[in-house]
Order: structure tokens, then C-alpha cells, then sequence
């Protein structure tokens, strides 16, 4: 666990503990509009599209593509826990429900990502209340 507890932790408020907990059980949730529909994320208290407050955690479908990324292969911030992960692929990726999610690509060189590389989620246990959704190739 010294490598998890060397890396930044998430702060977890009440907004956005649904988020972290489902990931820890291996779940991508994300707030859905019961108005208009829409996904929001990052986690808000109204809806990005309509304004309406009626915002509900709701399964997330489990894949999207790459729309950005770059290629850490130093450590940042002096967070020593990343050392062994390096080069890590840090990511923009478009999920399918529609939104736009900063998050690391795993199981891929970094000589093999790609821009509109299809990629699912999969997730790592970071704390014993939080998970972290990551992708891999599709
Ligand atoms: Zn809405």
C-alpha cells in the first residue's frame, strides 16, 4: 500500500462520495439530469444543460474514446508512489454517456495510444472508501 499512499488522495464531500464509492465497488456512475436527461461530471449541484437541480447518480455505460492524452514519464509533485507506474498516459476520454473524463490509460505502451483509441473502464482500489476508475484499450 506505500505506492497508493504516496500518491494525492481524492477529497471526498458529500457531492461527491457517490462518484468514489462506486468506484470502489467497481461501478462508473455519474449524475443524470431527470429533466432534460443529460450526464454532468464533473459531480455539481445542477445540471450543466438545464439548470434543474433533479440530478440523480445513475450506471454510466463502461466505455468511451481517447480525445487527448500525454505521456508522464516523470514523477510530479514529488509523489514518490507514482515512480513504479511510469510512463503513465494521462487522458481526456470521451465517455459514450456524453462527458468528458480526465483519467490514466493502463495496459497500453505509450508508443500504441492514440487519439480515438476505443477504450473501458476498469477500476483501482485507492482507499477503503474510494476507487479510481482507469481505462484500458478496448
Ligand atoms: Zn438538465
Amino acid at each position: 500500500m506505500d505506492d497508493i499512499v504516496n500518491k494525492p488522495q481524492p477529497f471526498i464531500y458529500d457531492m461527491t462520495r457517490p462518484f468514489w464509492t462506486a468506484a470502489k465497488n467497481n461501478k462508473l456512475v455519474l449524475q443524470q439530469c431527470q429533466r432534460c436527461k443529460t450526464f454532468n461530471f464533473f459531480p455539481k449541484p445542477w445540471c450543466i444543460e438545464c439548470g434543474s437541480r433533479e440530478l440523480v447518480w445513475t450506471d454510466a455505460k463502461p466505455t468511451g474514446t481517447v480525445y487527448s492524452f500525454t505521456i508522464s514519464r516523470t514523477v510530479a509533485m514529488n509523489y514518490l508512489g507514482w515512480q513504479k507506474d511510469l510512463p503513465v498516459l494521462l487522458c481526456l476520454i470521451d465517455l459514450d454517456d456524453g462527458v468528458r473524463m480526465y483519467a490514466q490509460v493502463t495496459d497500453c505502451s505509450p508508443e500504441d495510444i492514440r487519439i480515438g483509441m476505443r477504450v473501458a473502464v476498469h477500476f483501482e482500489s485507492i482507499s477503503d472508501e474510494a476507487g479510481i476508475p482507469k481505462f484500458h484499450p478496448a
